[in-house]
Parts: structure tokens; sequence; C-alpha cells
């Protein structure tokens, strides 16, 4: 397939008119062809009118029509064989088993979403029969199903390209719920989302779905995105990136006339929480882990470990001399942008500068451009807590350790952390009448507690929680990973009093769709 540098609103090639968006290769620094011109606020007007043309239509599809409408998406990316895979590579400096690997991921999501539509448990459906002879008042009889929000706006992650972009975690969730999709693609990779965009635009044909259902727009973040978001028929967003984008999204939904909900996922630094008993037993091992973790993906993970906190003695310094070890035997890494490696060295050379922090130690440099040099810093409990610029992130293969006195000072620590993905807790026997104070902090503070293990890896499933308090996500109701993040689209309408034939299929009388209801106050088997 030749890429065309258009955009896809609904089944048309549509062809920008603003500022030209190329890819550059971050291995090399050189440009990629095709360009796609930027969209204006009229392509966002034409997408958002057959999102909403196509709305009621594909919210009302089956269940079954719907589930195979995700698995045709998954089928059409595998048929895109390895032109997908070398594009991905050449816009995003990934190297090439994690972009096999990931698109295994996005088409596996896009198939465990087709398995949790048919299942139909996300109806939620709740009956709740009348009762005419209830004294002092008769009930009415009174049924309750979950419908699609309406047209969702996605912004494509520049970190995942396949799994959090075009037809990543957000577009799946959107689409199973429900709700046509306007994607905004990432300006770092431009081919990877034509390609993508024209295999679910293919899928939307096969199943013979209304065009509206997807729509692919490229163009500027403050006009085409800021436009979007304003839409009025556009009904929730999804976005990966950073802490000011993700802000800015927020402030321009929360400033409409009709404000919508926003699942902005920003900014984590997952604290790693070394307990003593653990640091005594196993400190190489976990120095090791650590490391290992930290230099995944280049660091440009969003459950990165960027902060590592533990008791000062002894065994943390061997932690911190083995980790050391590791880190200075690491091979750069290629970041996956220009712009993400200038604020990586930017993030590094202030922390180096910090008097606050000590540089620990640091990676191998890098040949060729946008190289990313592992690096790790030590500080104090007390610098952390006086310093703020110890506790922003640091987007790469970058953390910090911080060294408490006791048990007080670490509790300290944990309770100044702004929200996170992820809280990590390494611990033994001996340790876990600490973890176990601990734990109603870190409950406050993170969307998933992980005990001896490491935060990157993010399993897609149904108890996986990828999500936490401000700036982790600016919703901390919700996933933005695994099956539970199809809620973020959905909304409960309740039926009184319906005639069974004027009633939803879902909450008929005979139940033909066979669901677990919940019944009277009681669940059915
Ligand atoms: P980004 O700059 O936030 O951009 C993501 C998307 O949002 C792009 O489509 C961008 O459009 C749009 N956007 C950004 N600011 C906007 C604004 N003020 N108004 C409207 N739209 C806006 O993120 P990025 O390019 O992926 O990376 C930049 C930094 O984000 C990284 O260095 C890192 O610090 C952080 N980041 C964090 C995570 C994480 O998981 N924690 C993941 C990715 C990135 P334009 O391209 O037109 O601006």
């Amino acid at each position: 397939m030749t890429l065309t540098g258009t955009m896809l609103i609904g089944q048309q090639a549509v062809a920008g008119s603003r500022e030209a968006i190329r890819a550059i290769d971050p291995a090399t620094n050189l440009t990629l062809e095709p360009a796609w011109l930027g969209g204006t606020l009229a392509h966002v007007e034409q997408a958002c009118a057959l999102a909403w043309a196509a709305f009621d239509r594909y919210r009302e599809t089956s269940l079954d029509a719907r589930a195979a409408f995700l698995e045709a998406i998954a089928a059409q990316i595998e048929a895109l064989g390895d032109e997908l895979i070398d594009r991905a590579v050449s816009e995003s400096g990934l190297p090439r088993a994690r972009i096999q690997g990931e698109r295994g991921r996005t088409c596996g999501q896009l198939r465990t979403f087709a398995r949790t539509v048919r299942a139909g448990e996300w109806l939620d459906v709740r009956v709740d029969n009348a009762l005419p002879e209830r004294q002092p008042l008769p009930r009415a009889d009174l049924r309750q199903r979950q419908v699609a929000l309406g047209p969702v706006a996605v912004f494509g992650a520049s970190n995942f390209p396949l799994a959090f972009s075009v037809a990543g975690g957000d577009t799946a969730s959107a689409l199973a719920a429900g709700c046509p999709v306007v994607v905004k693609a990432h300006g770092a990779h431009p081919g990877t989302s034509e390609l993508v965009g024209q295999a679910v635009a293919r899928a939307v044909k096969q199943c013979e779905l209304p065009e509206g259902v997807f729509s692919l727009l490229y163009g500027s973040g403050r006009e085409v995105g800021i436009a979007l978001v304003c839409d009025e028929r556009i009904k929730a967003v999804g976005f990966t990136g950073s802490r000011s984008g993700g802000i800015a999204l927020c402030q321009a939904a929360q400033a409409r006339p009709e404000p919508i909900p926003v699942y902005a996922e920003m900014s984590s630094i997952n604290p790693v929480l070394l307990f003593p008993a653990a640091l005594q037993a196993r400190g190489e091992a976990l120095a090791q882990g650590f490391v290992a973790s930290l230099n995944q993906g280049a660091g440009q993970f969003c459950t990165n470990p960027g902060l590592v906190i533990a008791r000062q003695g002894p065994d943390l310094d061997r932690f911190i001399a083995s980790a050391a070890q590791h880190i200075w035997q690491s091979p750069a890494q290629t970041m996956l942008t220009p712009g993400i490696y200038s604020a990586y060295r930017n993030g590094v050379e202030d922390l180096s500068a910090n008097p606050n922090a000590d540089t620990a130690a640091a990676g191998l440099v890098g040949d060729g451009p946008n190289q990313c040099q592992t690096h790790l810093f030590v500080t104090s409990a007390r610098n952390f807590l006086d310093d703020p610029r110890l506790r922003g992130e640091v987007f790469g293969s970058a953390s910090l350790v911080v060294t408490c006195a006791d048990e007080a000072e670490i509790r300290d620590v944990a309770e100044h952390l702004e929200g996170q993905l992820t809280a990590t807790l390494h611990l033994d026997d001996a340790d876990l009448d600490a973890a176990r104070a601990l734990l109603p902090v870190l409950e406050r503070k993170a969307g998933r507690l992980l005990v001896n293990a490491w935060p990157t890896g993010v399993e897609v499933c149904d108890a996986m929680v990828h999500g936490g308090p401000f700036p982790a996500t600016a919703d901390a109701r919700s996933t933005s990973v695994g099956t539970a993040a199809i809620q973020r689209f959905l909304r409960p309408v309740c039926y009184q009093d319906f005639p069974d034939s004027l009633l939803p299929a879902a909450l008929q009388h005979g139940n033909p769709l066979h669901l677990r209801r919940l019944l009277d106050g009681q669940r059915e088997a």
C-alpha cells in the first residue's frame, strides 16, 4: 500500500491545507516522505457531522456485529504485514521486536474487547419488576442498561504508536462501547497512523457500518485538537501525553457550554519502595530488575520506575552501587522524537546541576541523534520534600533514589507524592507489617499496587487498572487499559413502565440476549 498523505473523513481520503506534517526517523534525524497537510476547522466539522450521523445506528448494532467489527479491524491490521512494522520502526526508533509485540497487543486488545462486547456484562442490566400491590405506594417497572456516550475524540500517543494510537486502547474501548471515534493523529508517526487508519476504514466498509464510525484527522493540537474537543457532537475524549497537553484539553472540555469528560493519562513517576528485609536478602537482584525496568523502551513507558524510596544504610548503599554497575553498562537507546529527547536531556541536566541531588550513575553515551543515556540520581528525603524540582517526571530512563532515615520519613515521602499509575513494594515476610502500615497511603496515591514485580508491562485483562489520581490521569475513577476501559464511554439509562415491545432487547422480559441480570436484587446465575 502506498501512503497517500491524506486524512480519512469517513471513507473519503481528504487532503488538508495547513502546515505539512512529516515524520522524522529519530535514529537518523532524516525526514520521511510523504507529507500530510494539516486539517482545518472545516475538516473537524465534517468528521464530527459524520460521526454524529453514524451514532444512533452504530450504538444499536447487535453485540455480534460490533464484536465482528473489532475482530475485522484486528485482521485488517495484521494484513498490513511488514509494511506497518517497517514504517512504525522508522517513525519511532523503537526496536522491531518491540513494534511486532505492540502489534500483537493492539490486535489482542481489539479481540479482547470483541469478547467483552459479546458477553454483554458491560450492559450492566438491572431489572426491578413492578410491585403493583406494594403499600403504601406501588413500585413501577424499572429497567436499566448502559448506553454509549456519543462520538469520542482520541489523541494518538507518541510512546505507543500502535497500542495507544489510531486503533489502540482508547479507540478499541470507545468502539466497543458503541461510540464512533474521530482520531487526531500524533505528528510523530503519521505514516503508521495512515496505514492503521486505512485498515480501520476497510473494516468499517467490510462490516457495512455507517462511514462516520471512524475518521482520522491530522493537524495541530491547538487548532484541530481543540476544535475537536470543543465540537458539540463530541461527548468524551481519550488522551495520553504531556501534563500540559492533557490539562489544556481538560480546560477546553470544561469550558464548553456542555462540559464533557476527558480521560487524559499524563504524568507518573511510579514509586518503588524497597523494604529492609527484601533489600538485605536480595539487593543485587533488585538492582538488576530495577535497571532492566528503567531501561525498557528507553524509559518511555508511562509506568517507568522514576522513583525509588528506601531506608538509608549499607543495604541501600549496596543496591545503589549494584544499580550503578548495571547502568554504566547500559547502552544508549534512540528516543521517540527529537522533542522528547530534548525534554529528557533538559530534565537530566537540571537534576545533574541541582545541588540537592547527586548523580549515582550514567549509562553509555550513544552514537547518533536522540540517544537516551540512562541516569540515576540520589537525594535525601528532606531534600525531596523541600525541593519540588526533584518531584517532577523526567520522561526517559532517569530515576531518583530517595534515602529515608526511618519508617516515618518513608511515610512522609509517600504522603507528599502526587497521584501515580503504580506503586511497587519489594518485601519479604519480615516487611509485611511495615508494608501494611503504608498501604492506606499508597491506595490513596496509585491505581495499581504491585508486590515483588516491576511496573513496566501492563497486562490487558479484566482486572487491570491503568489509571490513578491526578496527574497520573484526569479521572481516577477509570482505567485506560483492560476491559473495564469500556465503562469510560457509557452512561446508564433507566426505562420505566415500558411495554415489552418498546424495550431494547437487553431489557426485554424474556431476556433474549441471555444476559446475567441483577433481577430484583439478586444476580442471575
Ligand atoms: P504531547 O505534547 O502532550 O502531545 C500529544 C498530543 O496532544 C499531540 O497530538 C498534540 O498535538 C496534542 N497537544 C499537546 N498539547 C496540546 C494543547 N495545548 N492543546 C491541544 N492539543 C495539544 O505529548 P508527546 O508529544 O507525546 O510528548 C511530549 C511529552 O509528553 C514527553 O516529553 C513526555 O514528557 C510526555 N509524555 C508522557 C507520557 C506518559 O505516559 N506519562 C506519554 C507520552 C508523552 P501537537 O502535536 O499538534 O502539539
